[in-house]
């Protein structure tokens, strides 16, 4: 199949035929191509989402939208199979994990839906006032043309978590996906096609970020940008946003925390920092990147993570075997080498990693790392690596833990484990991110808000806030008295 925009209902090249190739992260073979778009594409992308708003899509019910979603939902379970080992081969993720974001990628959509209906039930909330002659009602209005701008490292999961409240907002959507994973997003517009979303309501512009991206982020007719990516690239969208006064919300990257006492059960806490470093190959923003550890239990917690971390299974994604796939690109399994020797060299010790594997001569594959001995200053515990890559440093009592997880520009997550609950909550409520885990790391529920705080970025995707993200708030007042108002004497 070849891979085409998506504009107005239309598959279509760009204008120029310039096309970006593909690689499969796991062989390096470049097998397909999309189209390299910029400025024009997008101009005509936007005037096509202006029009089907204008041609209805504003007018419809929640509940004709979530007939729509749920068709989507049913596409996507319907094709889980082949879109997971699409979307292994666009950005490396093992298997297993490609199936879960399938079926979380239904389940956004299911969950939307039901949203979409229920809004339809809250137009019209009475505001209490302080004059009784006013009435004050509240309709909540599709913001209109949204751009979605998202990253490669959980391409549909991403796209879904913002298509699906969008659309159930009743906005029309650009849709920017990654260029080194745009594959399993096109899908999704062919499913949605196929579900009977009319021309315009979703088109699929593909390009890279400096010139397609950039367009989406400057463009007027779109009235709100939604970006998931990196905190460079999130700056220079938010300066596009400030030259037109334009609503944004920014998902960035992250340096989350996670703080183990003495008082748990070693092999659990062994698990969680496994899940919460090395899913997705650590390419993940709210990845657990630096693990602070009570002195105590200090030497032993770090021989049975050695020891776990060495048996992962690194491999092809295809492979149902595999625990740790390739990274996304020969660009990025650099920058991550480059960033564990620059580690190094300011005097960071690796217990183990740092390295490609020796027996796999093809693919972007790097060594589960865990550095020690990392200063505060040092670029593994300041910068987002996003890698496989985990710093493990130690610390006596609560309030040190709690200053050490602070010490970041970013607040995305962090996570503490402990046996004690109320110790659990008092560090939770001191923790400064968006996310905080509890004798767990990673999960993310679609019902829950998703968001940081600090260089992580501002609002909330996800839950009923991801669907108020695409709504804009309008009052509409009604004076209800029959006496005249009288301030200038009419009569
Ligand atoms: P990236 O910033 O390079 O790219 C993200 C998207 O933005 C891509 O579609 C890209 O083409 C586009 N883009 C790049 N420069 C742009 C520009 N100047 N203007 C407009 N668009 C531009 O990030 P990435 O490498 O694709 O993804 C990794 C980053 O994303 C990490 O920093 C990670 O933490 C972050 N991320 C955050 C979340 C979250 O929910 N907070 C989720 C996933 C990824």
């Amino acid at each position: 199949m070849q891979n085409l925009n998506f504009i107005n209902g239309r598959w279509c090249q760009s204008l120029s035929g310039e096309t970006l190739p593909v690689t499969d992260p796991a062989s390096e073979e470049n097998y397909a191509e999309i189209p390299r778009s910029g400025a024009a594409e997008v101009d005509a992308a936007v005037q096509a989402a202006e029009a089907a708003l204008a041609a209805g899509w504003r007018r419809t019910t929640g509940a004709q939208r979530a007939r729509l979603l749920r068709a989507i939902a049913a596409g996507i379970q319907q094709q889980a199979g082949a879109l997971a080992e699409l979307e292994v081969r666009d950005c490396g993720k093992p298997i297993t994990e490609a199936r879960y974001d399938m079926s979380d990628a239904v389940a956004c959509f299911e969950y939307y839906a039901g949203l979409a209906e229920a809004l339809d039930g809250q137009q019209g909330t009475p505001v209490e006032v302080s004059d009784p002659r006013f009435e004050v009602k509240l309709r909540h209005e599709p913001a209109g043309v949204v751009g979605l701008i998202v990253p490669w490292n959980f391409p549909l999961v991403n796209a879904a978590w913002k298509v699906a409240p969008a659309l159930a907002a009743g906005c029309t959507v650009v849709l920017k996906p990654s260029e080194l994973a745009s594959l399993t997003t096109l899908r999704l517009a062919r499913i949605a096609e196929e579900a009977g979303l009319p021309a315009g309501v979703l088109n699929v512009v593909c390009g890279l970020g400096s010139e397609c991206g950039a367009a989406v982020a400057a463009h007027p007719g779109i009235a709100k940008v939604s970006f998931t990516g990196g905190t460079e690239s999130g700056r220079k969208v938010m300066q596009a946003r400030a030259n037109l006064i334009g609503d944004l919300a920014l998902e960035l990257g992250g340096k989350s925390a996670m703080i183990v006492f003495d008082d748990v059960d070693l092999d659990h806490a062994v698990e969680w920092i496994l899940m919460g470093s090395m899913y997705n190959q650590g390419q993940v923003c709210a990845a657990t990147s630096r693990v602070l550890v009570q002195d105590s239990i200090f030497d032993a917690l770090l021989e049975k993570l050695r020891h776990a971390v060495q048996g992962l299974r690194v491999g092809a994604g295809l492979d149902d075997s595999t625990q740790v796939g390739p990274l996304i690109s020969a660009a990025q399994r650099e920058r991550v080498a480059a960033l564990v020797r620059q580690g190094v060299e300011q005097g960071a010790r690796l217990l183990c990693g740092g390295e490609a594997p020796g027996q796999l001569d093809k693919g972007y594959f790097y060594l589960p790392t865990v550095a020690l001995d990392v200063s505060r200053d040092n670029v593994l515990w300041r910068e987002e690596v996003f890698g496989p890559v985990l710093c493990v440093a130690r610390f006596g009592n609560e309030a040190q833990a709690i200053e050490l997880a602070n010490d970041s520009r970013y607040g995305l997550a962090a996570a503490v484990l402990s046996d004690d609950g109320e110790r659990r909550e008092r560090v939770a409520a001191q923790l400064v991110a968006g996310i905080v885990w509890a004798n767990c790391s990673g999960p993310a529920f679609i019902q829950a808000p998703w968001g940081g705080v600090k260089q992580s970025g501002f609002r909330r995707g996800l839950g009923e806030w991801g669907m108020h993200e695409f709504l804009e708030l309008k009052q509409v007042t009604t004076y209800t008295s029959a006496d005249a108002w009288g301030h200038f004497n009419a009569r």
